[in-house]
């Protein structure tokens, strides 16, 4: 079951993550209050994002920069008013319902990092890359060094050396190493806490220094999150999350039927 990238990004500030002030909505008047209420706790401007089960948002039109009140609602009204296309939805694309209106961030580099199972094993796998924000798979692709894989023990999980390891061999520097080895470590926590099939920050970023900041931040700025079907049962917090309105009517119908 996927989740929209609201649900899993509250999962993760709640585990520990920092993640940008962001509001959800579902209409333009509420996207430009939304504005209004992140700008004044502190927001350069804001993002729009389209919640939808499907990546690829940003090349599609279903994130855009906005930098007034105004622009929000405008940015709002066009992404709320007809389904949203990406290169993983299919030419009919998939209805947009939510927003969520972020607070912009500066950034000074982009990384990826997720986690998922390695079907080759059976066990989960951490893979991060210093290419972010661009899809993994085509990375994968093109420059298959530049992916970083990490095996997660069944029981002991991500170890601290091995999160340092990934940290230095990304290139963060100074005192974005512990911050980084923190957000792996609270990453592959709730991977195996939740019975995630895929947790993935993309991008994970890192802000440009500043005096309150001399070594700059790491803040994730996307999160995407798929759980195990068979191990809802144990999750009813989640469960309580699926949105039926961006499933498979295929795969619903089965799950009727106590079919997976
Ligand atoms: P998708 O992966 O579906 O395209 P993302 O949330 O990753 O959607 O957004 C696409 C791009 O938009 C990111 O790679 C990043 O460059 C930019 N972006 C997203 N959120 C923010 C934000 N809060 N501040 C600044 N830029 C952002
Ligand atoms: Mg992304």
């Amino acid at each position: 079951m996927k989740l929209h990238e609201y649900q899993a990004r509250e999962l993760l500030a709640t585990a520990g993550v920092m993640v940008p002030n962001a509001i959800v909505v579902d209409s333009p008047d509420q996207a430009a209050e939304a504005y209004q209420q992140l700008v004044q706790g502190g927001a350069p401007f804001a993002v729009v994002k389209a919640q939808v089960h499907a990546g690829g948002r940003g090349k599609g039109g279903g994130v855009k920069l906005v930098h007034s009140a105004d622009e929000a609602r405008d940015a709002a009204d066009v992404i709320l008013s007809k389904p949203l296309v990406t290169h993983q939805t299919g030419p009919e694309g998939v209805k947009v319902s939510k927003l969520l209106v972020a607070a912009a961030v500066d950034i000074e580099h982009e990384y990826y990092l997720g986690i998922t199972v390695d079907r080759a094993t059976n066990r989960p796998v951490m893979i991060a890359s210093r290419e972010g924000g661009v899809e993994i798979e085509q990375v994968a692709a093109d420059n298959p060094d530049a992916i970083l894989r990490c095996p997660l023990h069944p029981l002991g999980g991500l170890e601290t050396h091995q999160a340092r390891d990934l940290a230095y061999r990304l290139g963060f520097v100074g005192k974005q190493v512990n911050q980084a080895v923190k957000i792996m470590s609270l990453l592959a926590k709730l991977f195996v806490q939740r019975d995630a099939a895929l947790l993935e920050i993309n991008p994970l970023i890192t802000t440009p220094a500043s005096d309150e900041q001399p070594d700059g931040q790491v803040l994730a700025l996307d999160a995407k999150m798929t759980i195990d079907e068979n191990a809802l049962f144990r999750h009813a917090d989640l469960e309580a999350m699926r949105d039926q309105s961006q499933e498979e009517p295929a795969e619903l119908k089965a799950k009727e039927h106590g079919l997976s």
